[in-house]
């Protein structure tokens, strides 16, 4: 059996670009789906999917995963970063869903078997205020949902992952401001109320998305400490992952870490040194389900949880080869949602499905998820003069910051 031809589908059901890699093979009606969702630099990724690595590919045996693998990422001499692992990745989950074609078997059967029912999930609460925020984590606890992910917007500020409260725009920004302390201030009152009000049962999480100075990150880790956070996202930038030691030494607040990562080299020393307890790369943005399986069994030594990136901007695709890992993997902690709309449910028959708070899988052999290539075409990427990149977020006095 040969690999025929590789190719991108772009789509956006949602009007978020995603990327799905079809892998063909000689064999009738065998092919398999891989997704290389990068959002905000698509076309880079579908350029390097069909004019290097279909040509390198094709031929091929698409059997040998590893060796694919493993001569495809070097086939660059400068290898990874998020275009080329994404490319990559797609493939490589590509070989996986026709390896359980070929088996007759989900694919969380070829990484071991099922070691528990269903993953789950964490939703997202957000509000204006922290009303806002407790009535609806409230609704999701009572949904069946054991996790609740809790973002509030801070007053005038362009606050990430929450719903936004306008405010004056000085120095004509453009956009809404940030600023680091307002936000440092806000959240402890927020889980402080939460936890009251929602009692112990219910799982609190929060996202700082790397966007205060390393230091108020520290101090705000430290004063959530009371509220038992199930874990508290990316306090720091990948940059600034030296300051991890200093995090540990002062509180016991739990650590999820890593969705910007696209290199070993990044997370290996963190999880060696025990400086963070959940792992959350975005399997794509690290070269695919080859390489998330091996993370997941090097963190299961370092206790060390899994909690795949599982947004919107991951096709169905990515979020069954999530549950695939979910499934099969002993130290999974818990897995992002994300509750795709009745369209995107068209364009992907078998996209994965969430009930009671879990994801569950199906029995189809592979991922489990199709893609119907026609219906596709119908969702072209929105018109945008970035092209799906993001605008900048900047302080009052015009400083750029991360998003
Ligand atoms: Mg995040």
């Amino acid at each position: 059996m040969k690999i025929s031809d590789v190719r991108t589908i772009c789509t956006a059901p949602e009007g978020i670009r995603l990327v799905v890699v079809k892998v063909e093979t000689d064999e009738p009606g065998l092919y398999g789906l891989g997704c290389a969702t990068f959002t905000q630099r698509p076309l880079a990724v579908v350029t390097a999917v069909e004019e290097y690595l279909k040509p390198f590919l094709v031929g091929r045996d698409p059997d040998d995963i590893e060796d694919v693998y493993q001569s495809a990422y070097v086939s660059s001499y400068w290898r990874g970063g998020p275009v080329l692992n994404n490319a990559l990745g797609g493939v490589d989950m590509a070989l996986w869903d026709i390896k359980g074609k070929r088996a007759g078997m989900p694919v969380y059967q070829l990484l071991g078997g099922k070691c528990r029912h269903a993953a789950a999930l964490y939703a997202h609460a957000t509000g204006r205020d922290i009303s806002e925020v407790e009535d609806e984590a409230r609704r999701y606890k009572e949904e069946g949902y054991r996790y609740v992910r809790c973002q509030i917007s801070v007053p005038g500020y362009s606050t990430y992952g929450s719903t936004i409260s306008p405010g004056p725009q000085p120095l004509g920004l453009g956009s809404d401001p940030w600023e680091p302390t307002p936000y440092c201030r806000l959240i402890p009152k927020l889980f402080e109320r939460l936890r009251d009000s929602l009692g112990d049962e219910v799982e609190l999480l929060h996202d700082v998305h790397e966007r205060v100075p390393p230091i108020q990150a520290v101090g705000l880790a430290s004063e959530l400490e009371p509220y038992h956070l199930f874990f508290l996202e990316d306090p720091f930038a990948p940059e600034d992952a030296e300051y991890f030691r200093l995090l540990r030494q002062r509180t016991a607040t739990p650590i999820a870490m890593g969705e910007l990562f696209v290199n070993q080299a990044e997370y290996v020393p963190l999880i060696r040194e025990r400086l963070i307890d959940f792992i959350r790369v975005h399997i794509s943005d690290i070269g695919g389900l080859s390489m998330a399986r091996k993370l997941a069994a090097l963190c299961e030594f370092f206790g060390v949880r899994t909690a795949w990136h599982g947004p919107g901007d991951l096709s169905p695709v990515g979020h069954a080869a999530n549950l695939q890992l979910d499934l099969a993997c002993h130290n999974f902690g818990v897995q992002e949602q994300h509750v795709f709309d009745e369209r995107t449910r068209e364009v992907f028959p078998g996209c994965p499905e969430i009930r009671d708070g879990y994801m569950w899988p199906s029995d189809s052999p592979g991922l489990g998820v199709d893609i119907d290539d026609v219906l596709a075409a119908k969702y072209p990427f929105p018109e945008d003069p970035l092209n799906g990149g993001w605008p900048p977020v900047r302080r009052l006095d015009g400083t750029v910051i991360r998003p």
